[in-house]
C-alpha cells in the first residue's frame, strides 16, 4: 500500500481500522527492509525526524521525550534502589538514555531483535541513540522473549519498549512472556511494558491487564500524552513483586529533574488516574 500521498505519510494499519494519523513529509532519509521489518526514516515538516517500522510510527523528534521519560522513570522511581536494569526493544536508544540518568543503576542489559534499527538510529537520531554511549550498557542482539526466558531473578527493573503486537513484537504481549518476565525479576522487582491505547486497543489492554493481575501481586496502568501515537496517548502496563507503583519510592534528584521535560513526581502519580471506564484495570493494595 502506498502510504505517502501528496507529500503526506498516513499511518494506515489494521490495528486502528478506519482511522490514520497523517504527517507531512519533507524528505525520505532512509528506506530499506531489514530481516525483520521495513524501516523508514522521514524528515517531517513539523515533527522533526520520524522513525517508522512496518508503516507504524515509532517516534518523532518532537514528542519522543514524553514516551521515553515516562516508560523509564515511572518504573525506575517506583523501585527503591534499581541497580540492574533490562531494556527489551527500543532500538532507537531513547529508553537507554533515560535509564542512564539514574546513578544508582550499575548495569543495563539491552536486547533488541533488529540491529538495523540500532544502526539507523545511530546514523539519523543521535539525540535518542546517545543512550548507547553509556558504559553501563551491554547490547544483546536477539529476540527479547528468548533472552528473558534464559534469565532468572536477575533484574530490579525490566522495561519492554516493544513495537505493536503484529510483526516481531507479537510474543511480547502474551502470557508466556509475562511469566518469563516475572521469573527474571529479583525479589521486589518492577516491570513496565508498552501498554498501547486504552481507547483504540481495548482488547489488547484488557488482555495485558488480565495477565499482569493474574501473575503479579501489584499491578497498575498509567498513560502519557504523545501526539504522534494513535489516539494521542500511550499506556504503560506496570507490575511489581512488591513496591507500590503509583507513587515514587524515592525523591527525584534535582539534577535529573532539570534535564526532564515530561516526568515529575506529580505526573508520576497523575498518570495512574484513569478515566472511569479504565479504573477496574488496576490492582494495587
Ligand atoms: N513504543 C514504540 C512504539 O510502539 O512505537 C516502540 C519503539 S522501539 C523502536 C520498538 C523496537 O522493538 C523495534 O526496534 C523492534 O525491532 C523491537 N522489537 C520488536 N520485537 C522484538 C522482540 N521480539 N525482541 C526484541 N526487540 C523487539
Amino acid at each position: 500500500m502506498n502510504t505517502i500521498m501528496n507529500g503526506w505519510f498516513s499511518e494506515i494499519c489494521p490495528m486502528w481500522r478506519g482511522m490514520a494519523l497523517s504527517v507531512e513529509i519533507e524528505e525520505t532519509l532512509y528506506s530499506a527492509a531489514s530481516k525483520f521489518q521495513q524501516i523508514d526514516l522521514y524528515m517531517t515538516k513539523t515533527y522533526g525526524k520520524m522513525l517508522v517500522l512496518d508503516n507504524i510510527i515509532q517516534l518523532t523528534e518532537r514528542d519522543e521525550f514524553a514516551y521515553h521519560e515516562m516508560m523509564a522513570h515511572v518504573p525506575l522511581f517506583a523501585h527503591p534502589n534499581p541497580e540492574k536494569v533490562l531494556v527489551i526493544g527500543g532500538g532507537d536508544g531513547g529508553i537507554l538514555r533515560e535509564v542512564a540518568r539514574h546513578e544508582c543503576v550499575r548495569q543495563i542489559d539491552f536486547c533488541e531483535i533488529d540491529p538495523d534499527v540500532i544502526a539507523v538510529a545511530k546514523r539519523f537520531l543521535p539525540t535518542t541513540a546517545k543512550g548507547f554511549d553509556d558504559p553501563r550498557v551491554t547490547v544483546h542482539i536477539g529476540d527479547g522473549n528468548a533472552f528473558v526466558n534464559a534469565r532468572k531473578k536477575s533484574y530490579d527493573v525490566i522495561i519492554v519498549d516493544s513495537s505493536d503486537p503484529i510483526g516481531p513484537g507479537k510474543a511480547l504481549f502474551e502470557l508466556p512472556f509475562y511469566k518469563a518476565l516475572k521469573a527474571a525479576l529479583k525479589d521486589g522487582g518492577v516491570v513496565a511494558t508498552q501498554g498501547e491505547s486504552f481507547f483504540i486497543h481495548t482488547e489488547c489492554v484488557d488482555n495485558l491487564t488480565d495477565i499482569t493481575q493474574q501473575l503479579f501481586p501489584v499491578q497498575a496502568y498509567a498513560y502519557m500524552l504523545v501526539p504522534s501515537y494513535p489516539g494521542g496517548h500511550l499506556g504503560i502496563c506496570l507490575a511489581s513483586l512488591g513496591p507500590k507503583l503509583t507513587v515514587p519510592a524515592r525523591p527525584i534528584p534535582q539534577e535529573i529533574q532539570q534535564m526532564l521535560d515530561y516526568y515529575s513526581p506529580e505526573i508520576h502519580q497523575a498518570s495512574f488516574v484513569l478515566p472511569h471506564f479504565m479504573t477496574k484495570r488496576s490492582k494495587e493494595p
